[in-house]
């Protein structure tokens, strides 16, 4: 999938296993509610933007804000047992789960009337909820796929294999990813991506990092795979060997993989070449039997992201036994599949990249994890279900409202900018002009009409659905782009800005309270979402974004003296936040979380001036003891109240672009004079900084 920029990070990826670098004890399991006994809801539940009870009134503000808005809601919400951490968006997800999960229900009765799409999200719930049908059949749905990986017998035939598992698994685990996308020269026409891939652990630094933590973690890992070669009848020894393997080639290709990072820098990550030049970077790989078993045989023109990754498998390629090929297809063959076979093959995947990676004590009870895949496999199925039961007219315009008011704060901002110069300027209007405002849900519908669900088959829908996105995706190579498409799916609670459509989406499951809370005043509200709707704004701005101009291409439209400026001001950001600790003595990546952090503090100082506009004229009142200035902060700080696994907090260190909500609200407010001057905050204070950082 393409970069996009999302407000939170709360979402486990259906087919990447998500990872982390320590082993500790398990920690002792919350009491809360367990999963078992949860059931489905038939309406989400109502929480206030401003929760009095979520605070932490002992605490003083100019010194830990984080403390004084959320110290009450980490207290009172422990981390569930499966869960790697806990956090306002986290609780409203699980909400919004238990509400599908009663849509899904409700859909698998097959004794009443369902349209077309719902017969397809029902069935394919009932059918992936029936645990005994998945144990009947074992490893059996899977050996279709590893008889073909065991029938490769030279290197000239991996072309077509692989072509023939990208396509049925839609995953860049086997070897590299192929996909599509826009073409960053013309943003208009979408062009095939041929990208790096090819790892277990999703980072490429999980292998090439030297410390005492990171090799326990690849032996953890290494005994992992070699657990799953027993799950598939290997025995032990051939197991341990098969595992040494697969390391191996996962490090070869990790090594030659660029970091996070620098994938930061689209440059770094655009190599447009054509079909010979491919060639001669790749001689040991057909890339015409490849291309030709995609049905992509007419392609002349590829974005090769990381032409020294290319050049490094095919070295590999030449060098490695077809043998040890096979071992490595077929460990990523069992590690996708895990989670539509049999409870031994997903207890073992959630042993080692859940428990041991994040520190999460318990599994996920299997309905979390059927309604998650319909939300994957036939997302926009279930989102007309959502929408037609959450997400009405009046909404959709409150916050389309809000989202232009914010718009037209950042015009009067820039117009105001004193560092930037009146030709950027003009740029950078029509750039903001340009952007497209998605709320709540697409304009057209996905069609799903193709894609055969049945009842009896759990192993044969999520086949089925991956191809058919797989397909739909690759489909899409060659043809003018279509720019009413999501990346999100409506239910979604979460948000994203996109510099290549130059759009912010705003799915209707994250415009619900808290987060929108149609209940309350403009304060909290224009503090959260509104803070929120700034945040995906300056994304078009920031150090990435920038980079794209008002048609979504990749050309540079700052002057030289604007592009130092800015570059200035975001390494205020930069020095500021590297001297935080996420965890121990791991600090944060502030070079990775620079885009979000510089987010964070112009969305909040568009929503101020939005807030201010709205309200400009009304005779605010001070309630339960809070000014409305001060509502305003503490609103904004009540989404990121959060709790972690330090575990976890060691994944996201290295992962996650986002910083720790900590941080995202004590980083922030410290260079808002607008929350010194709320809080009466003396000079002296922690949280009051003289050379405030600022770029918007
Ligand atoms: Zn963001």
């Amino acid at each position: 999938m393409r970069q996009i920029f999302f407000v939170a990070l709360i979402l486990l990826s259906l087919y990447r296993s998500d990872l982390a670098v320590s082993q500790t004890a398990r920690p002792n399991v919350p009491a809360v509610t367990p999963a078992s006994v949860q059931r489905p809801i038939d309406r989400l539940p109502y929480a206030p933007s401003l929760d009095l009870s979520a605070m932490d009134r002992s605490a003083n503000a100019c010194v830990d804000f984080y403390r004084y808005a959320c110290g009450g809601w980490v207290a009172h919400n422990p981390i569930p047992s499966d869960q790697a951490s806990w956090s306002v968006y986290a609780k409203l997800y699980a909400q919004n789960q238990q509400f599908l999960w009663g849509i899904l229900e409700q859909l698998g009765d097959t004794t009443v009337h369902r349209t077309a799409n719902q017969q397809k999200i029902g069935d394919y719930y009932a059918a992936c909820i029936d645990e005994n049908a998945a144990e009947r059949l074992n490893a059996a749905p899977l050996a279709p796929t590893l008889a073909r990986i065991e029938a490769l017998h030279n290197v000239d035939d991996l072309p077509g294999l692989l072509a023939q598992l990208h396509l049925e698994t839609g995953v860049g685990g086997f070897l590299f990813q192929f996909e599509s996308d826009q073409d960053f020269a013309d943003s208009s026409q979408v062009i095939a991506f041929a990208k790096a891939g090819g790892l277990g652990m999703p980072d490429r630094d999980y292998y090439t990092e030297q410390d005492s933590r990171a090799v326990e973690l690849r032996r953890l890992y290494s005994e992992h795979v070699a657990r799953t070669f027993v799950l598939l009848g290997d025995s032990p020894d051939a197991a341990q060997a098969h595992a040494a393997t697969v390391l191996s080639l996962e490090t070869a290709l990790a090594k030659n993989s660029l970091t996070r990072v620098e994938l930061r820098d689209p440059h770094k990550s655009f190599h447009k070449m054509d079909r010979a030049a491919l060639g001669e970077l790749t001689p040991h790989f057909d890339w015409t039997r490849y291309l030709t078993t995609l049905g992509l045989a007419d392609i002349t023109i590829l974005n090769v992201t990381e032409p020294k990754f290319y050049a490094a498998l095919d070295q590999l390629l030449a060098v490695t036994p077809v043998a040890d090929l096979k071992v490595y297809l077929r460990w990523h063959a069992a590690h996708v599949a895990a989670p539509y076979l049999t409870h031994a093959f997903e207890a073992e995947r959630f042993e080692f990249f859940d428990h041991t990676l994040r520190g999460v004590p318990a599994e996920k009870p299997r309905w979390k994890r059927c309604v998650r895949q319909v939300d994957v496999m036939l997302g926009e199925a279930l989102g007309q279900e959502f929408v037609a039961r959450t997400f009405g007219p009046q909404l959709k315009d409150e916050t389309l409202k809000m989202t232009r008011q914010i718009e037209h704060a950042m015009r009067e901002d820039i117009e105001g900018l004193a560092w930037m110069s009146d030709a950027t300027k003009r740029q950078a209007l029509a750039k903001l002009d340009a952007i497209v405002n998605k709320i709540g849900y697409p304009d057209h519908w996905r069609d799903y009409s193709s894609v055969r669900i049945d009842r009896r088959d759990y192993y044969g829908n999520a086949q089925r659905a991956i191809e058919f996105e797989t397909k739909r995706e690759l489909a899409k190579i060659g043809k003018p782009l279509d720019r009413s498409e999501w990346q999100m799916t409506p239910q979604t609670v979460n948000a994203y800005f996109d510099p290549q459509m130059n759009d912010i989406n705003f799915p209707a499951g994250v415009l619900q309270p808290p987060l929108y809370d149609p209940k309350l005043d403009a304060a909290p509200n224009y503090g959260d979402t509104g803070g929120t709707i700034g945040h995906e704004l300056t994304h078009g701005f920031d150090d990435e974004g920038r980079q794209f101009d008002a048609a979504g291409n990749l050309k540079d439209w700052w002057t030289d003296a604007d592009a130092k400026q800015f570059n200035e001001r975001t390494q205020c950001i930069v020095d500021q936040y590297a001297k935080y600790v996420v965890v121990d003595d791991v600090h944060i990546n502030s070079r990775l979380t620079i885009g979000e952090d510089a987010a964070d503090l112009g969305g909040l100082i568009l929503a101020h001036m939005a807030w201010r506009a709205q309200t400009a004229g009304e005779a605010l009142q001070p309630k339960d003891g809070l000014t409305p200035e001060q509502r305003f902060f503490v609103g904004y700080a009540q989404w990121a109240c959060e709790s972690d696994r330090p575990e976890n907090l060691r994944v996201h260190a290295k992962t996650d672009p986002h910083s720790p909500g900590r941080y995202r609200v004590n980083g922030l407010v410290v260079n808002m004079r607008e929350f010194a001057e709320a809080f009466s905050c003396p000079v002296t204070a922690p949280l009051v900084k003289k050379d405030v950082c600022r770029v918007w």
